[in-house]
């Protein structure tokens, strides 16, 4: 017989999917739908020659339509949801006691190392999808729903930082109504290749916007795409619900910066809640074992697996400038300040899809298409067959 042996790793190989992409897109019967993380933005015009840390939004909307998607959509928005969802359920342990610390869930590559080496915390980290994965859930429910078709005629294709997020849309517990929810992921580098290979001018294409409704987003969703970010943005909704008060000052320094691990405390209202942020694997390893260990506390604790967070994602655009990260995090940061609106759960759009559709944060429908759950993955296994 034959054995087989399944790597306890899991080793993530990065598969062309450009070239599948290549071949959807010429099929017309389906709705092509693109999102693009909010990493991706302040990169992707290095791969045309441009400076770093130059924003390049309305010329990537530009380039997907170009190349033939029906609609192209902001992961951002769907940044926004997952702040509104995971905002909701912080908010939920506070008040239960627990468990804590929790831990943010939209990094593949922490989710992995979970599952992997540090089982003990499955039930710490919470039950949020992705913003990648929470998007395609509302596209192929609400959306296919106002525009009229069946989910399974819609195409997505999402553009990530992100080797990881391949893998992650293959998660069975990831499936909607028993279809895949996002259908293709390509990296930053991947759709640059796409746009020079169809001979695309990518400089010189004028600056567009996403189709709505979901293309709309605040400056707390494009913080994301930085280390610091998802818990800044978490911050920024949850002290307004827990307190019913505008936050005084919406920038947290604290938890800026590229240090490897940041830790802060914020008062809300006399209760201090204390915050952990970590990037890359090394650090995050370390974090972890001192949490095991039992030599550190927190409540709140953002984890991202790449130096710098998806700014450093192994599917963005390779640069030779030592300062490529602080480039790409001062553009995430001005993008923040230009927004008007700064504040995930004031993303009117977002209330829109709660009105008509999701009913509350963290309703029955919200857990059914918003949330996940992960498993134990430590054992080693070993598949004989005979
Ligand atoms: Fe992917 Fe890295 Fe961002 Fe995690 S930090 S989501 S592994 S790009």
């Amino acid at each position: 017989g034959q054995c087989s042996y399944i790597c306890p790793v899991g080793a993530i190989y990065e598969t062309p999917d450009w070239k599948k992409v290549l071949k959807i897109l010429e099929r017309k019967e389906k709705i092509l739908v693109a999102q693009t993380a909010p990493s991706t933005r302040v990169a992707i015009g290095e791969e045309f020659g441009m400076e770093p840390g130059s924003v390049s939004t309305g010329k990537m909307v530009a380039a997907l339509r170009r190349l033939g998607f029906d609609y192209v959509f902001d992961t951002n928005f769907a940044a926004d949801l997952t702040i509104v969802e995971e905002g909701t359920e912080l908010i939920g342990r506070l008040k239960e006691g627990g468990p804590f610390p929790m831990f943010t869930s939209c990094c593949p590559g922490w989710i992995n190392l979970l599952e992997k080496l540090y089982p003990e915390f499955i039930e710490n980290v919470s039950s949020a999808k992705s913003p990648q994965q929470m998007m395609s859930a509302v596209i192929k429910s609400y959306f296919a729903e106002k525009i009229g078709v069946k989910p399974e005629d819609i195409i997505i294709v999402s553009v990530m930082p992100c080797t990881a997020k391949k893998d992650e849309i293959k998660r069975p517990q990831q499936k909607i109504n028993d279809i895949q929810s996002t259908d293709y992921v390509i990296t930053t580098r991947e759709l640059a290749k796409l746009i020079k290979l169809k001979e695309i001018n990518f400089s010189g294409l004028p600056d567009e916007e996403y189709d709505n409704p979901l293309g709309a987003s605040t400056g707390a969703a494009i913080l994301f795409g930085v280390t610091g970010g998802v818990m800044e943005a978490a911050l920024r909704t949850a002290y307004e619900i827990l307190t019913n008060e505008k936050l005084p000052k919406v920038v947290f320094e604290d938890v800026r910066g590229l240090d490897g691990v940041k830790e802060a405390e914020v008062d809300v209202k006399g209760k201090k809640i204390k915050i952990a942020v970590a990037h890359g694997m090394a650090n995050v390893r370390r974090l972890l074992d001192d949490l095991k260990e039992g030599k550190r506390y927190y409540d709140f604790i953002e984890i991202m697996a790449c130096p710098g967070g998806c700014i450093g994602g192994g599917g963005q655009p390779k640069s030779l400038d030592p300062e490529i990260l602080r480039k790409r995090a001062e553009a995430i940061y001005s993008l923040d300040e230009r927004s008007t609106i700064r504040r995930s759960h004031e993303n009117p759009y977002i209330k829109q899809l709660y009105e008509e559709f999701l009913k509350e944060p963290n309703s029955h429908l919200a857990h059914e298409l918003l949330h996940t759950y992960y498993t134990d993955r430590s054992k080693k296994k070993v598949e004989v067959s005979q």
